[in-house]
């Protein structure tokens, strides 16, 4: 079985090879990406991330003919009223200016009491068969300041719910077992082993 991943991002593709691999996923696709078969540039224009995600897969397969899996993901803080939310690419203006992100959620937060905040991740597949979509999270409060040099985006001020770390001072391999991408790409595993 052939596999597209609607995306550009090597370490995305590196996340989903290694959970079909350790989830017994028989055979194992062939997962191709943005590198390897030309992608369609879709508008994100859903109210959601489980739209957003679904536009990509949708598109993803409507070019290349084959089943198709994307995701779409961002930081949710409830003293923001969902934001940045779906804007969390582009939270401060530039798209995917981490670091400009990163320090406007902290200005904002300066001083707020509740400190709540997820990572969400929606994960699509779009194939012949049919279509699905699975939502995870990551819970946790934020940091006042941002702490460590791992991961990317808004890491450095999630510290996940039963740690006083936050995501930018964990292993990789600690950050995948609970990570709201982890665990809807885990999510998919069912349907992609039943197609
Ligand atoms: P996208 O789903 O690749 O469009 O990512 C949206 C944005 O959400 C990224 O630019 C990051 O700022 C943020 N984000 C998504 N997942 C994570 C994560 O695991 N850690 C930190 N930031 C994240």
């Amino acid at each position: 079985m052939r596999l597209v991943l609607a995306t550009h991002n090597p370490h995305k593709v590196d996340e989903l090879r290694r959970i079909l691999g350790e989830a017994g996923v028989e055979p194992i696709p062939e997962l191709l990406s943005g590198r390897d078969v030309a992608l369609p540039d879709v508008e994100e224009t859903g109210a959601t991330f489980a739209e957003n995600a679904m536009l990509k897969a949708r598109a993803g397969f409507l070019a290349t003919g084959l089943a198709c899996v994307a995701d779409d993901s961002g930081l949710v803080v409830d003293a923001l009223d969902g934001e940045p939310g779906i804007r969390s690419a582009r939270y401060a203006g530039g798209h995917g200016d981490d670091e400009a992100n990163l320090r406007l959620v902290v200005e904002r937060m300066r001083g707020a009491e509740d400190r709540r905040a997820r990572f969400v991740c929606a994960a699509a597949v779009v194939a012949a068969e049919g279509e699905w979509v699975v939502e995870d999270t990551l819970e946790g409060n934020l940091a006042d300041e941002p702490r460590g040099d791992r991961g990317f985006g808004y890491d450095p001020i999630l510290v996940p719910h039963g740690d006083t770390r936050t995501c930018a001072e964990l292993t990789p391999e600690e950050k995948d077992a609970i990570s709201h991408r982890g665990k809807a790409f885990r999510g998919l595993r069912p349907i992609l082993e039943a197609l």
